[in-house]
């Protein structure tokens, strides 16, 4: 079976903008308004020769749990059924309570995490996606899901470890 590639993150950061540039199609719905994407949703995709699953994320209700309960929850049941994970925060807000909880979870599992600052449309947002560094992933890969910028790099880096 192919590697499986599971995106997670918070609501509203672009995890479903990012499936359509991976996948050069939209596929994938996305929303000005978070909630969209029911639970998890697998695309067959492929970079460089090579395929692998795509698995979107979402379905969050704003229940009883609360939000981070929820994302966390969703991005852990993505994450045990993954090969690697594409942890994916918006740079333009920065690390929230929500990306921290998802963080802790993601250092439980023995799983390679690719950090992906996204909405970093141009060049002058690039130092937002710096600061990302303190999550403790390594290096945050800066891109735009919306125009594409600085998505090849993200996943030659994918590639290395999936
Ligand atoms: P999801 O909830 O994480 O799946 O996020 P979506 O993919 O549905 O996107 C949420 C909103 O962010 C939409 O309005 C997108 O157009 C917008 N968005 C996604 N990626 C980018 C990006 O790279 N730059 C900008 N400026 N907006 C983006
Ligand atoms: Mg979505």
């Amino acid at each position: 079976p192919d590697p499986v590639l599971a995106i997670v993150g918070r609501p509203n950061v672009g995890k479903s903008t990012l499936v359509n540039r991976i996948l050069g199609r939209r596929e994938a719905v996305v929303e000005d308004t978070p909630g969209v994407t029911r639970d998890r949703v697998s695309y067959a995709a492929h970079w460089n020769g090579r395929n692998f699953t795509l698995v979107d994320t979402g379905g969050w209700e704003h229940d009883a749990k609360g939000i981070h309960a929820r994302v966390a929850e969703q991005a852990e049941i993505a994450a045990d059924m993954a090969d690697a994970v594409l942890l994916v925060v918006d740079a333009n807000v920065g690390a929230t309570a929500t990306d921290e909880a998802v963080v802790r979870m993601l250092r439980r599992k023995k799983k390679p995490v690719i950090l992906v600052a996204n909405k970093v449309d141009d060049m002058a947002q690039e130092a937002e996606a710096a600061a990302l560094w303190s999550l403790g992933f390594g290096q945050p890969y800066p891109v735009s899901a919306l125009h594409g910028r600085g998505t090849a790099d993200m996943l030659d880096a994918v590639m290395e470890v999936l």
